[in-house]
């Protein structure tokens, strides 16, 4: 339910205009946020009773008011929904306090409106990395076209606001003496306009340039991952400052190698002979090919675990490992020769399976992997 704005004015329903001034002046007095900062309930105050003295100091709309309530500005614009905003307050400032209040800002408000320093743009770029460059980290040379000072720009400090991008007004008021800052309209707060720009030269004294720009990435980057080299985005105007440089990490799929946080998969597969027989075999890594030994009698889907040959951690919390998983291959076709052979082997209990309990299962060794 919302308030009755004469309840909120502490006037009754029969008072005068110059009651109901001066019921506001008080109230505005009171809460007047110069005179509570950081006070959210003063703050609050102060924007009803502004509400409140809107309605009731304007003939048409109190006598809406007195007719239906609150529901006479349902939906009607300005009122109703979200109340005054505080440059709406101070506008009408001048009706009660004599003049003073322009629209613009209000010292004391949002918190530190000290000097805008124009800053460029962002530019953003993609960058696509191989497996092997992720593990050993790499400097990319990226050609970038960013926009910077054209050559013969020459910028001169804003005579409106004498270089500090804000035009300040102190009034004396009932409130005492008060003083307002904005933004300077001429140089858009920045402090400094141009002088003199060739013909090349946009509005702002930019033109756009090819650049290249070394990007240091370190080991252990995770595709979708954003770097930033500050200052290498476009240039801002006179004295502001660039902007950045963002760039994204997209990985490259690896032909053999699949990435699984900082852990490393390979699958390897060996011919039934080599599984009985035990083998040696050469297998890809992030930092070249490595040979590996198998033993004779290997399990098909055996990990073999080779540790700190996967990813480095982006954050420094060592290496990951390389995972082997051991396929053994079975051959679809035989020849007679063959064929006989394994048909003889098939009744010889030797070939009977026996796992023992260092033959994990596939289940207990993903288990194992993830420890
Ligand atoms: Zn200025």
């Amino acid at each position: 339910m919302k308030e009755d704005y004469y309840d909120i004015l502490g006037v009754s329903k029969s008072a005068s205009d110059a009651e109901i001034k001066k019921a506001y002046r008080k109230m505005a007095l009171k809460y007047h946020p110069d005179k509570n900062p950081n006070d959210k309930t003063a703050e609050e105050k102060f924007k009803k009773a502004a509400e409140a003295y809107e309605v009731l100091s304007n003939p048409e709309k109190k006598s809406r008011y007195d007719q239906f309530g609150h529901q006479a500005f349902d939906g009607s614009g300005g009122f109703g929904g979200g109340g005054m905003n505080m440059e709406d307050i101070f506008s009408q400032f001048g009706d009660i306090f004599g003049g003073a209040f322009g629209g613009g800002g209000f010292s004391g408000f949002g918190g530190g409106r000290g000097q805008r320093v124009a800053k460029g743009s962002n530019l953003r770029i993609r960058v696509s990395l191989t497996l092997e460059e992720i593990a050993n980290g790499v400097e990319k040379k990226i050609k970038v076209k960013r926009k910077i000072q054209a050559p013969g720009t020459t910028y001169k400090t804003c005579s409106s606001c004498n270089g500090s991008g804000q035009v300040t007004r102190i009034t004396n008021t009932i409130l005492g003496r008060m003083q307002t800052s904005s933004p300077c309209p001429t140089c858009n707060g920045a402090g400094q306009s141009i002088d003199k720009k060739p013909a090349d030269a946009d509005a702002q004294g930019l033109k756009v340039s090819e650049e290249t720009v070394s990007v240091k990435i370190p080991a252990g980057v995770v595709d979708g991952m954003q770097l930033k080299v500050t200052g290498k985005g476009n240039e801002a105007p006179g004295n502001g400052i660039s902007g950045d440089l963002l760039v994204a990490i997209q990985e490259k799929e690896h032909p053999t190698l699949k990435r699984e946080g900082d852990n490393l998969h390979y699958d390897l597969y060996i011919s039934l002979p080599d599984a009985v027989l035990g083998t040696s075999k050469e297998i890809d890594t992030v930092t070249g090919k490595v040979r590996i030994k198998i033993e004779e009698g290997v399990q098909s889907g055996k990990i073999l675990r080779l540790r700190g040959k996967g990813i480095p951690n982006i954050n420094g919390y060592g290496k990951g490992d390389l995972l082997v998983h051991v396929n053994v291959w079975t051959p679809k076709t035989l020849n007679k020769k063959q064929k006989d052979f394994f048909e003889a082997m098939r009744d010889d209990e030797h070939f009977e399976p026996k796992p023992e309990s260092s033959d994990k299962s596939f289940f207990e060794k993903v288990k194992d992997m993830f420890s």
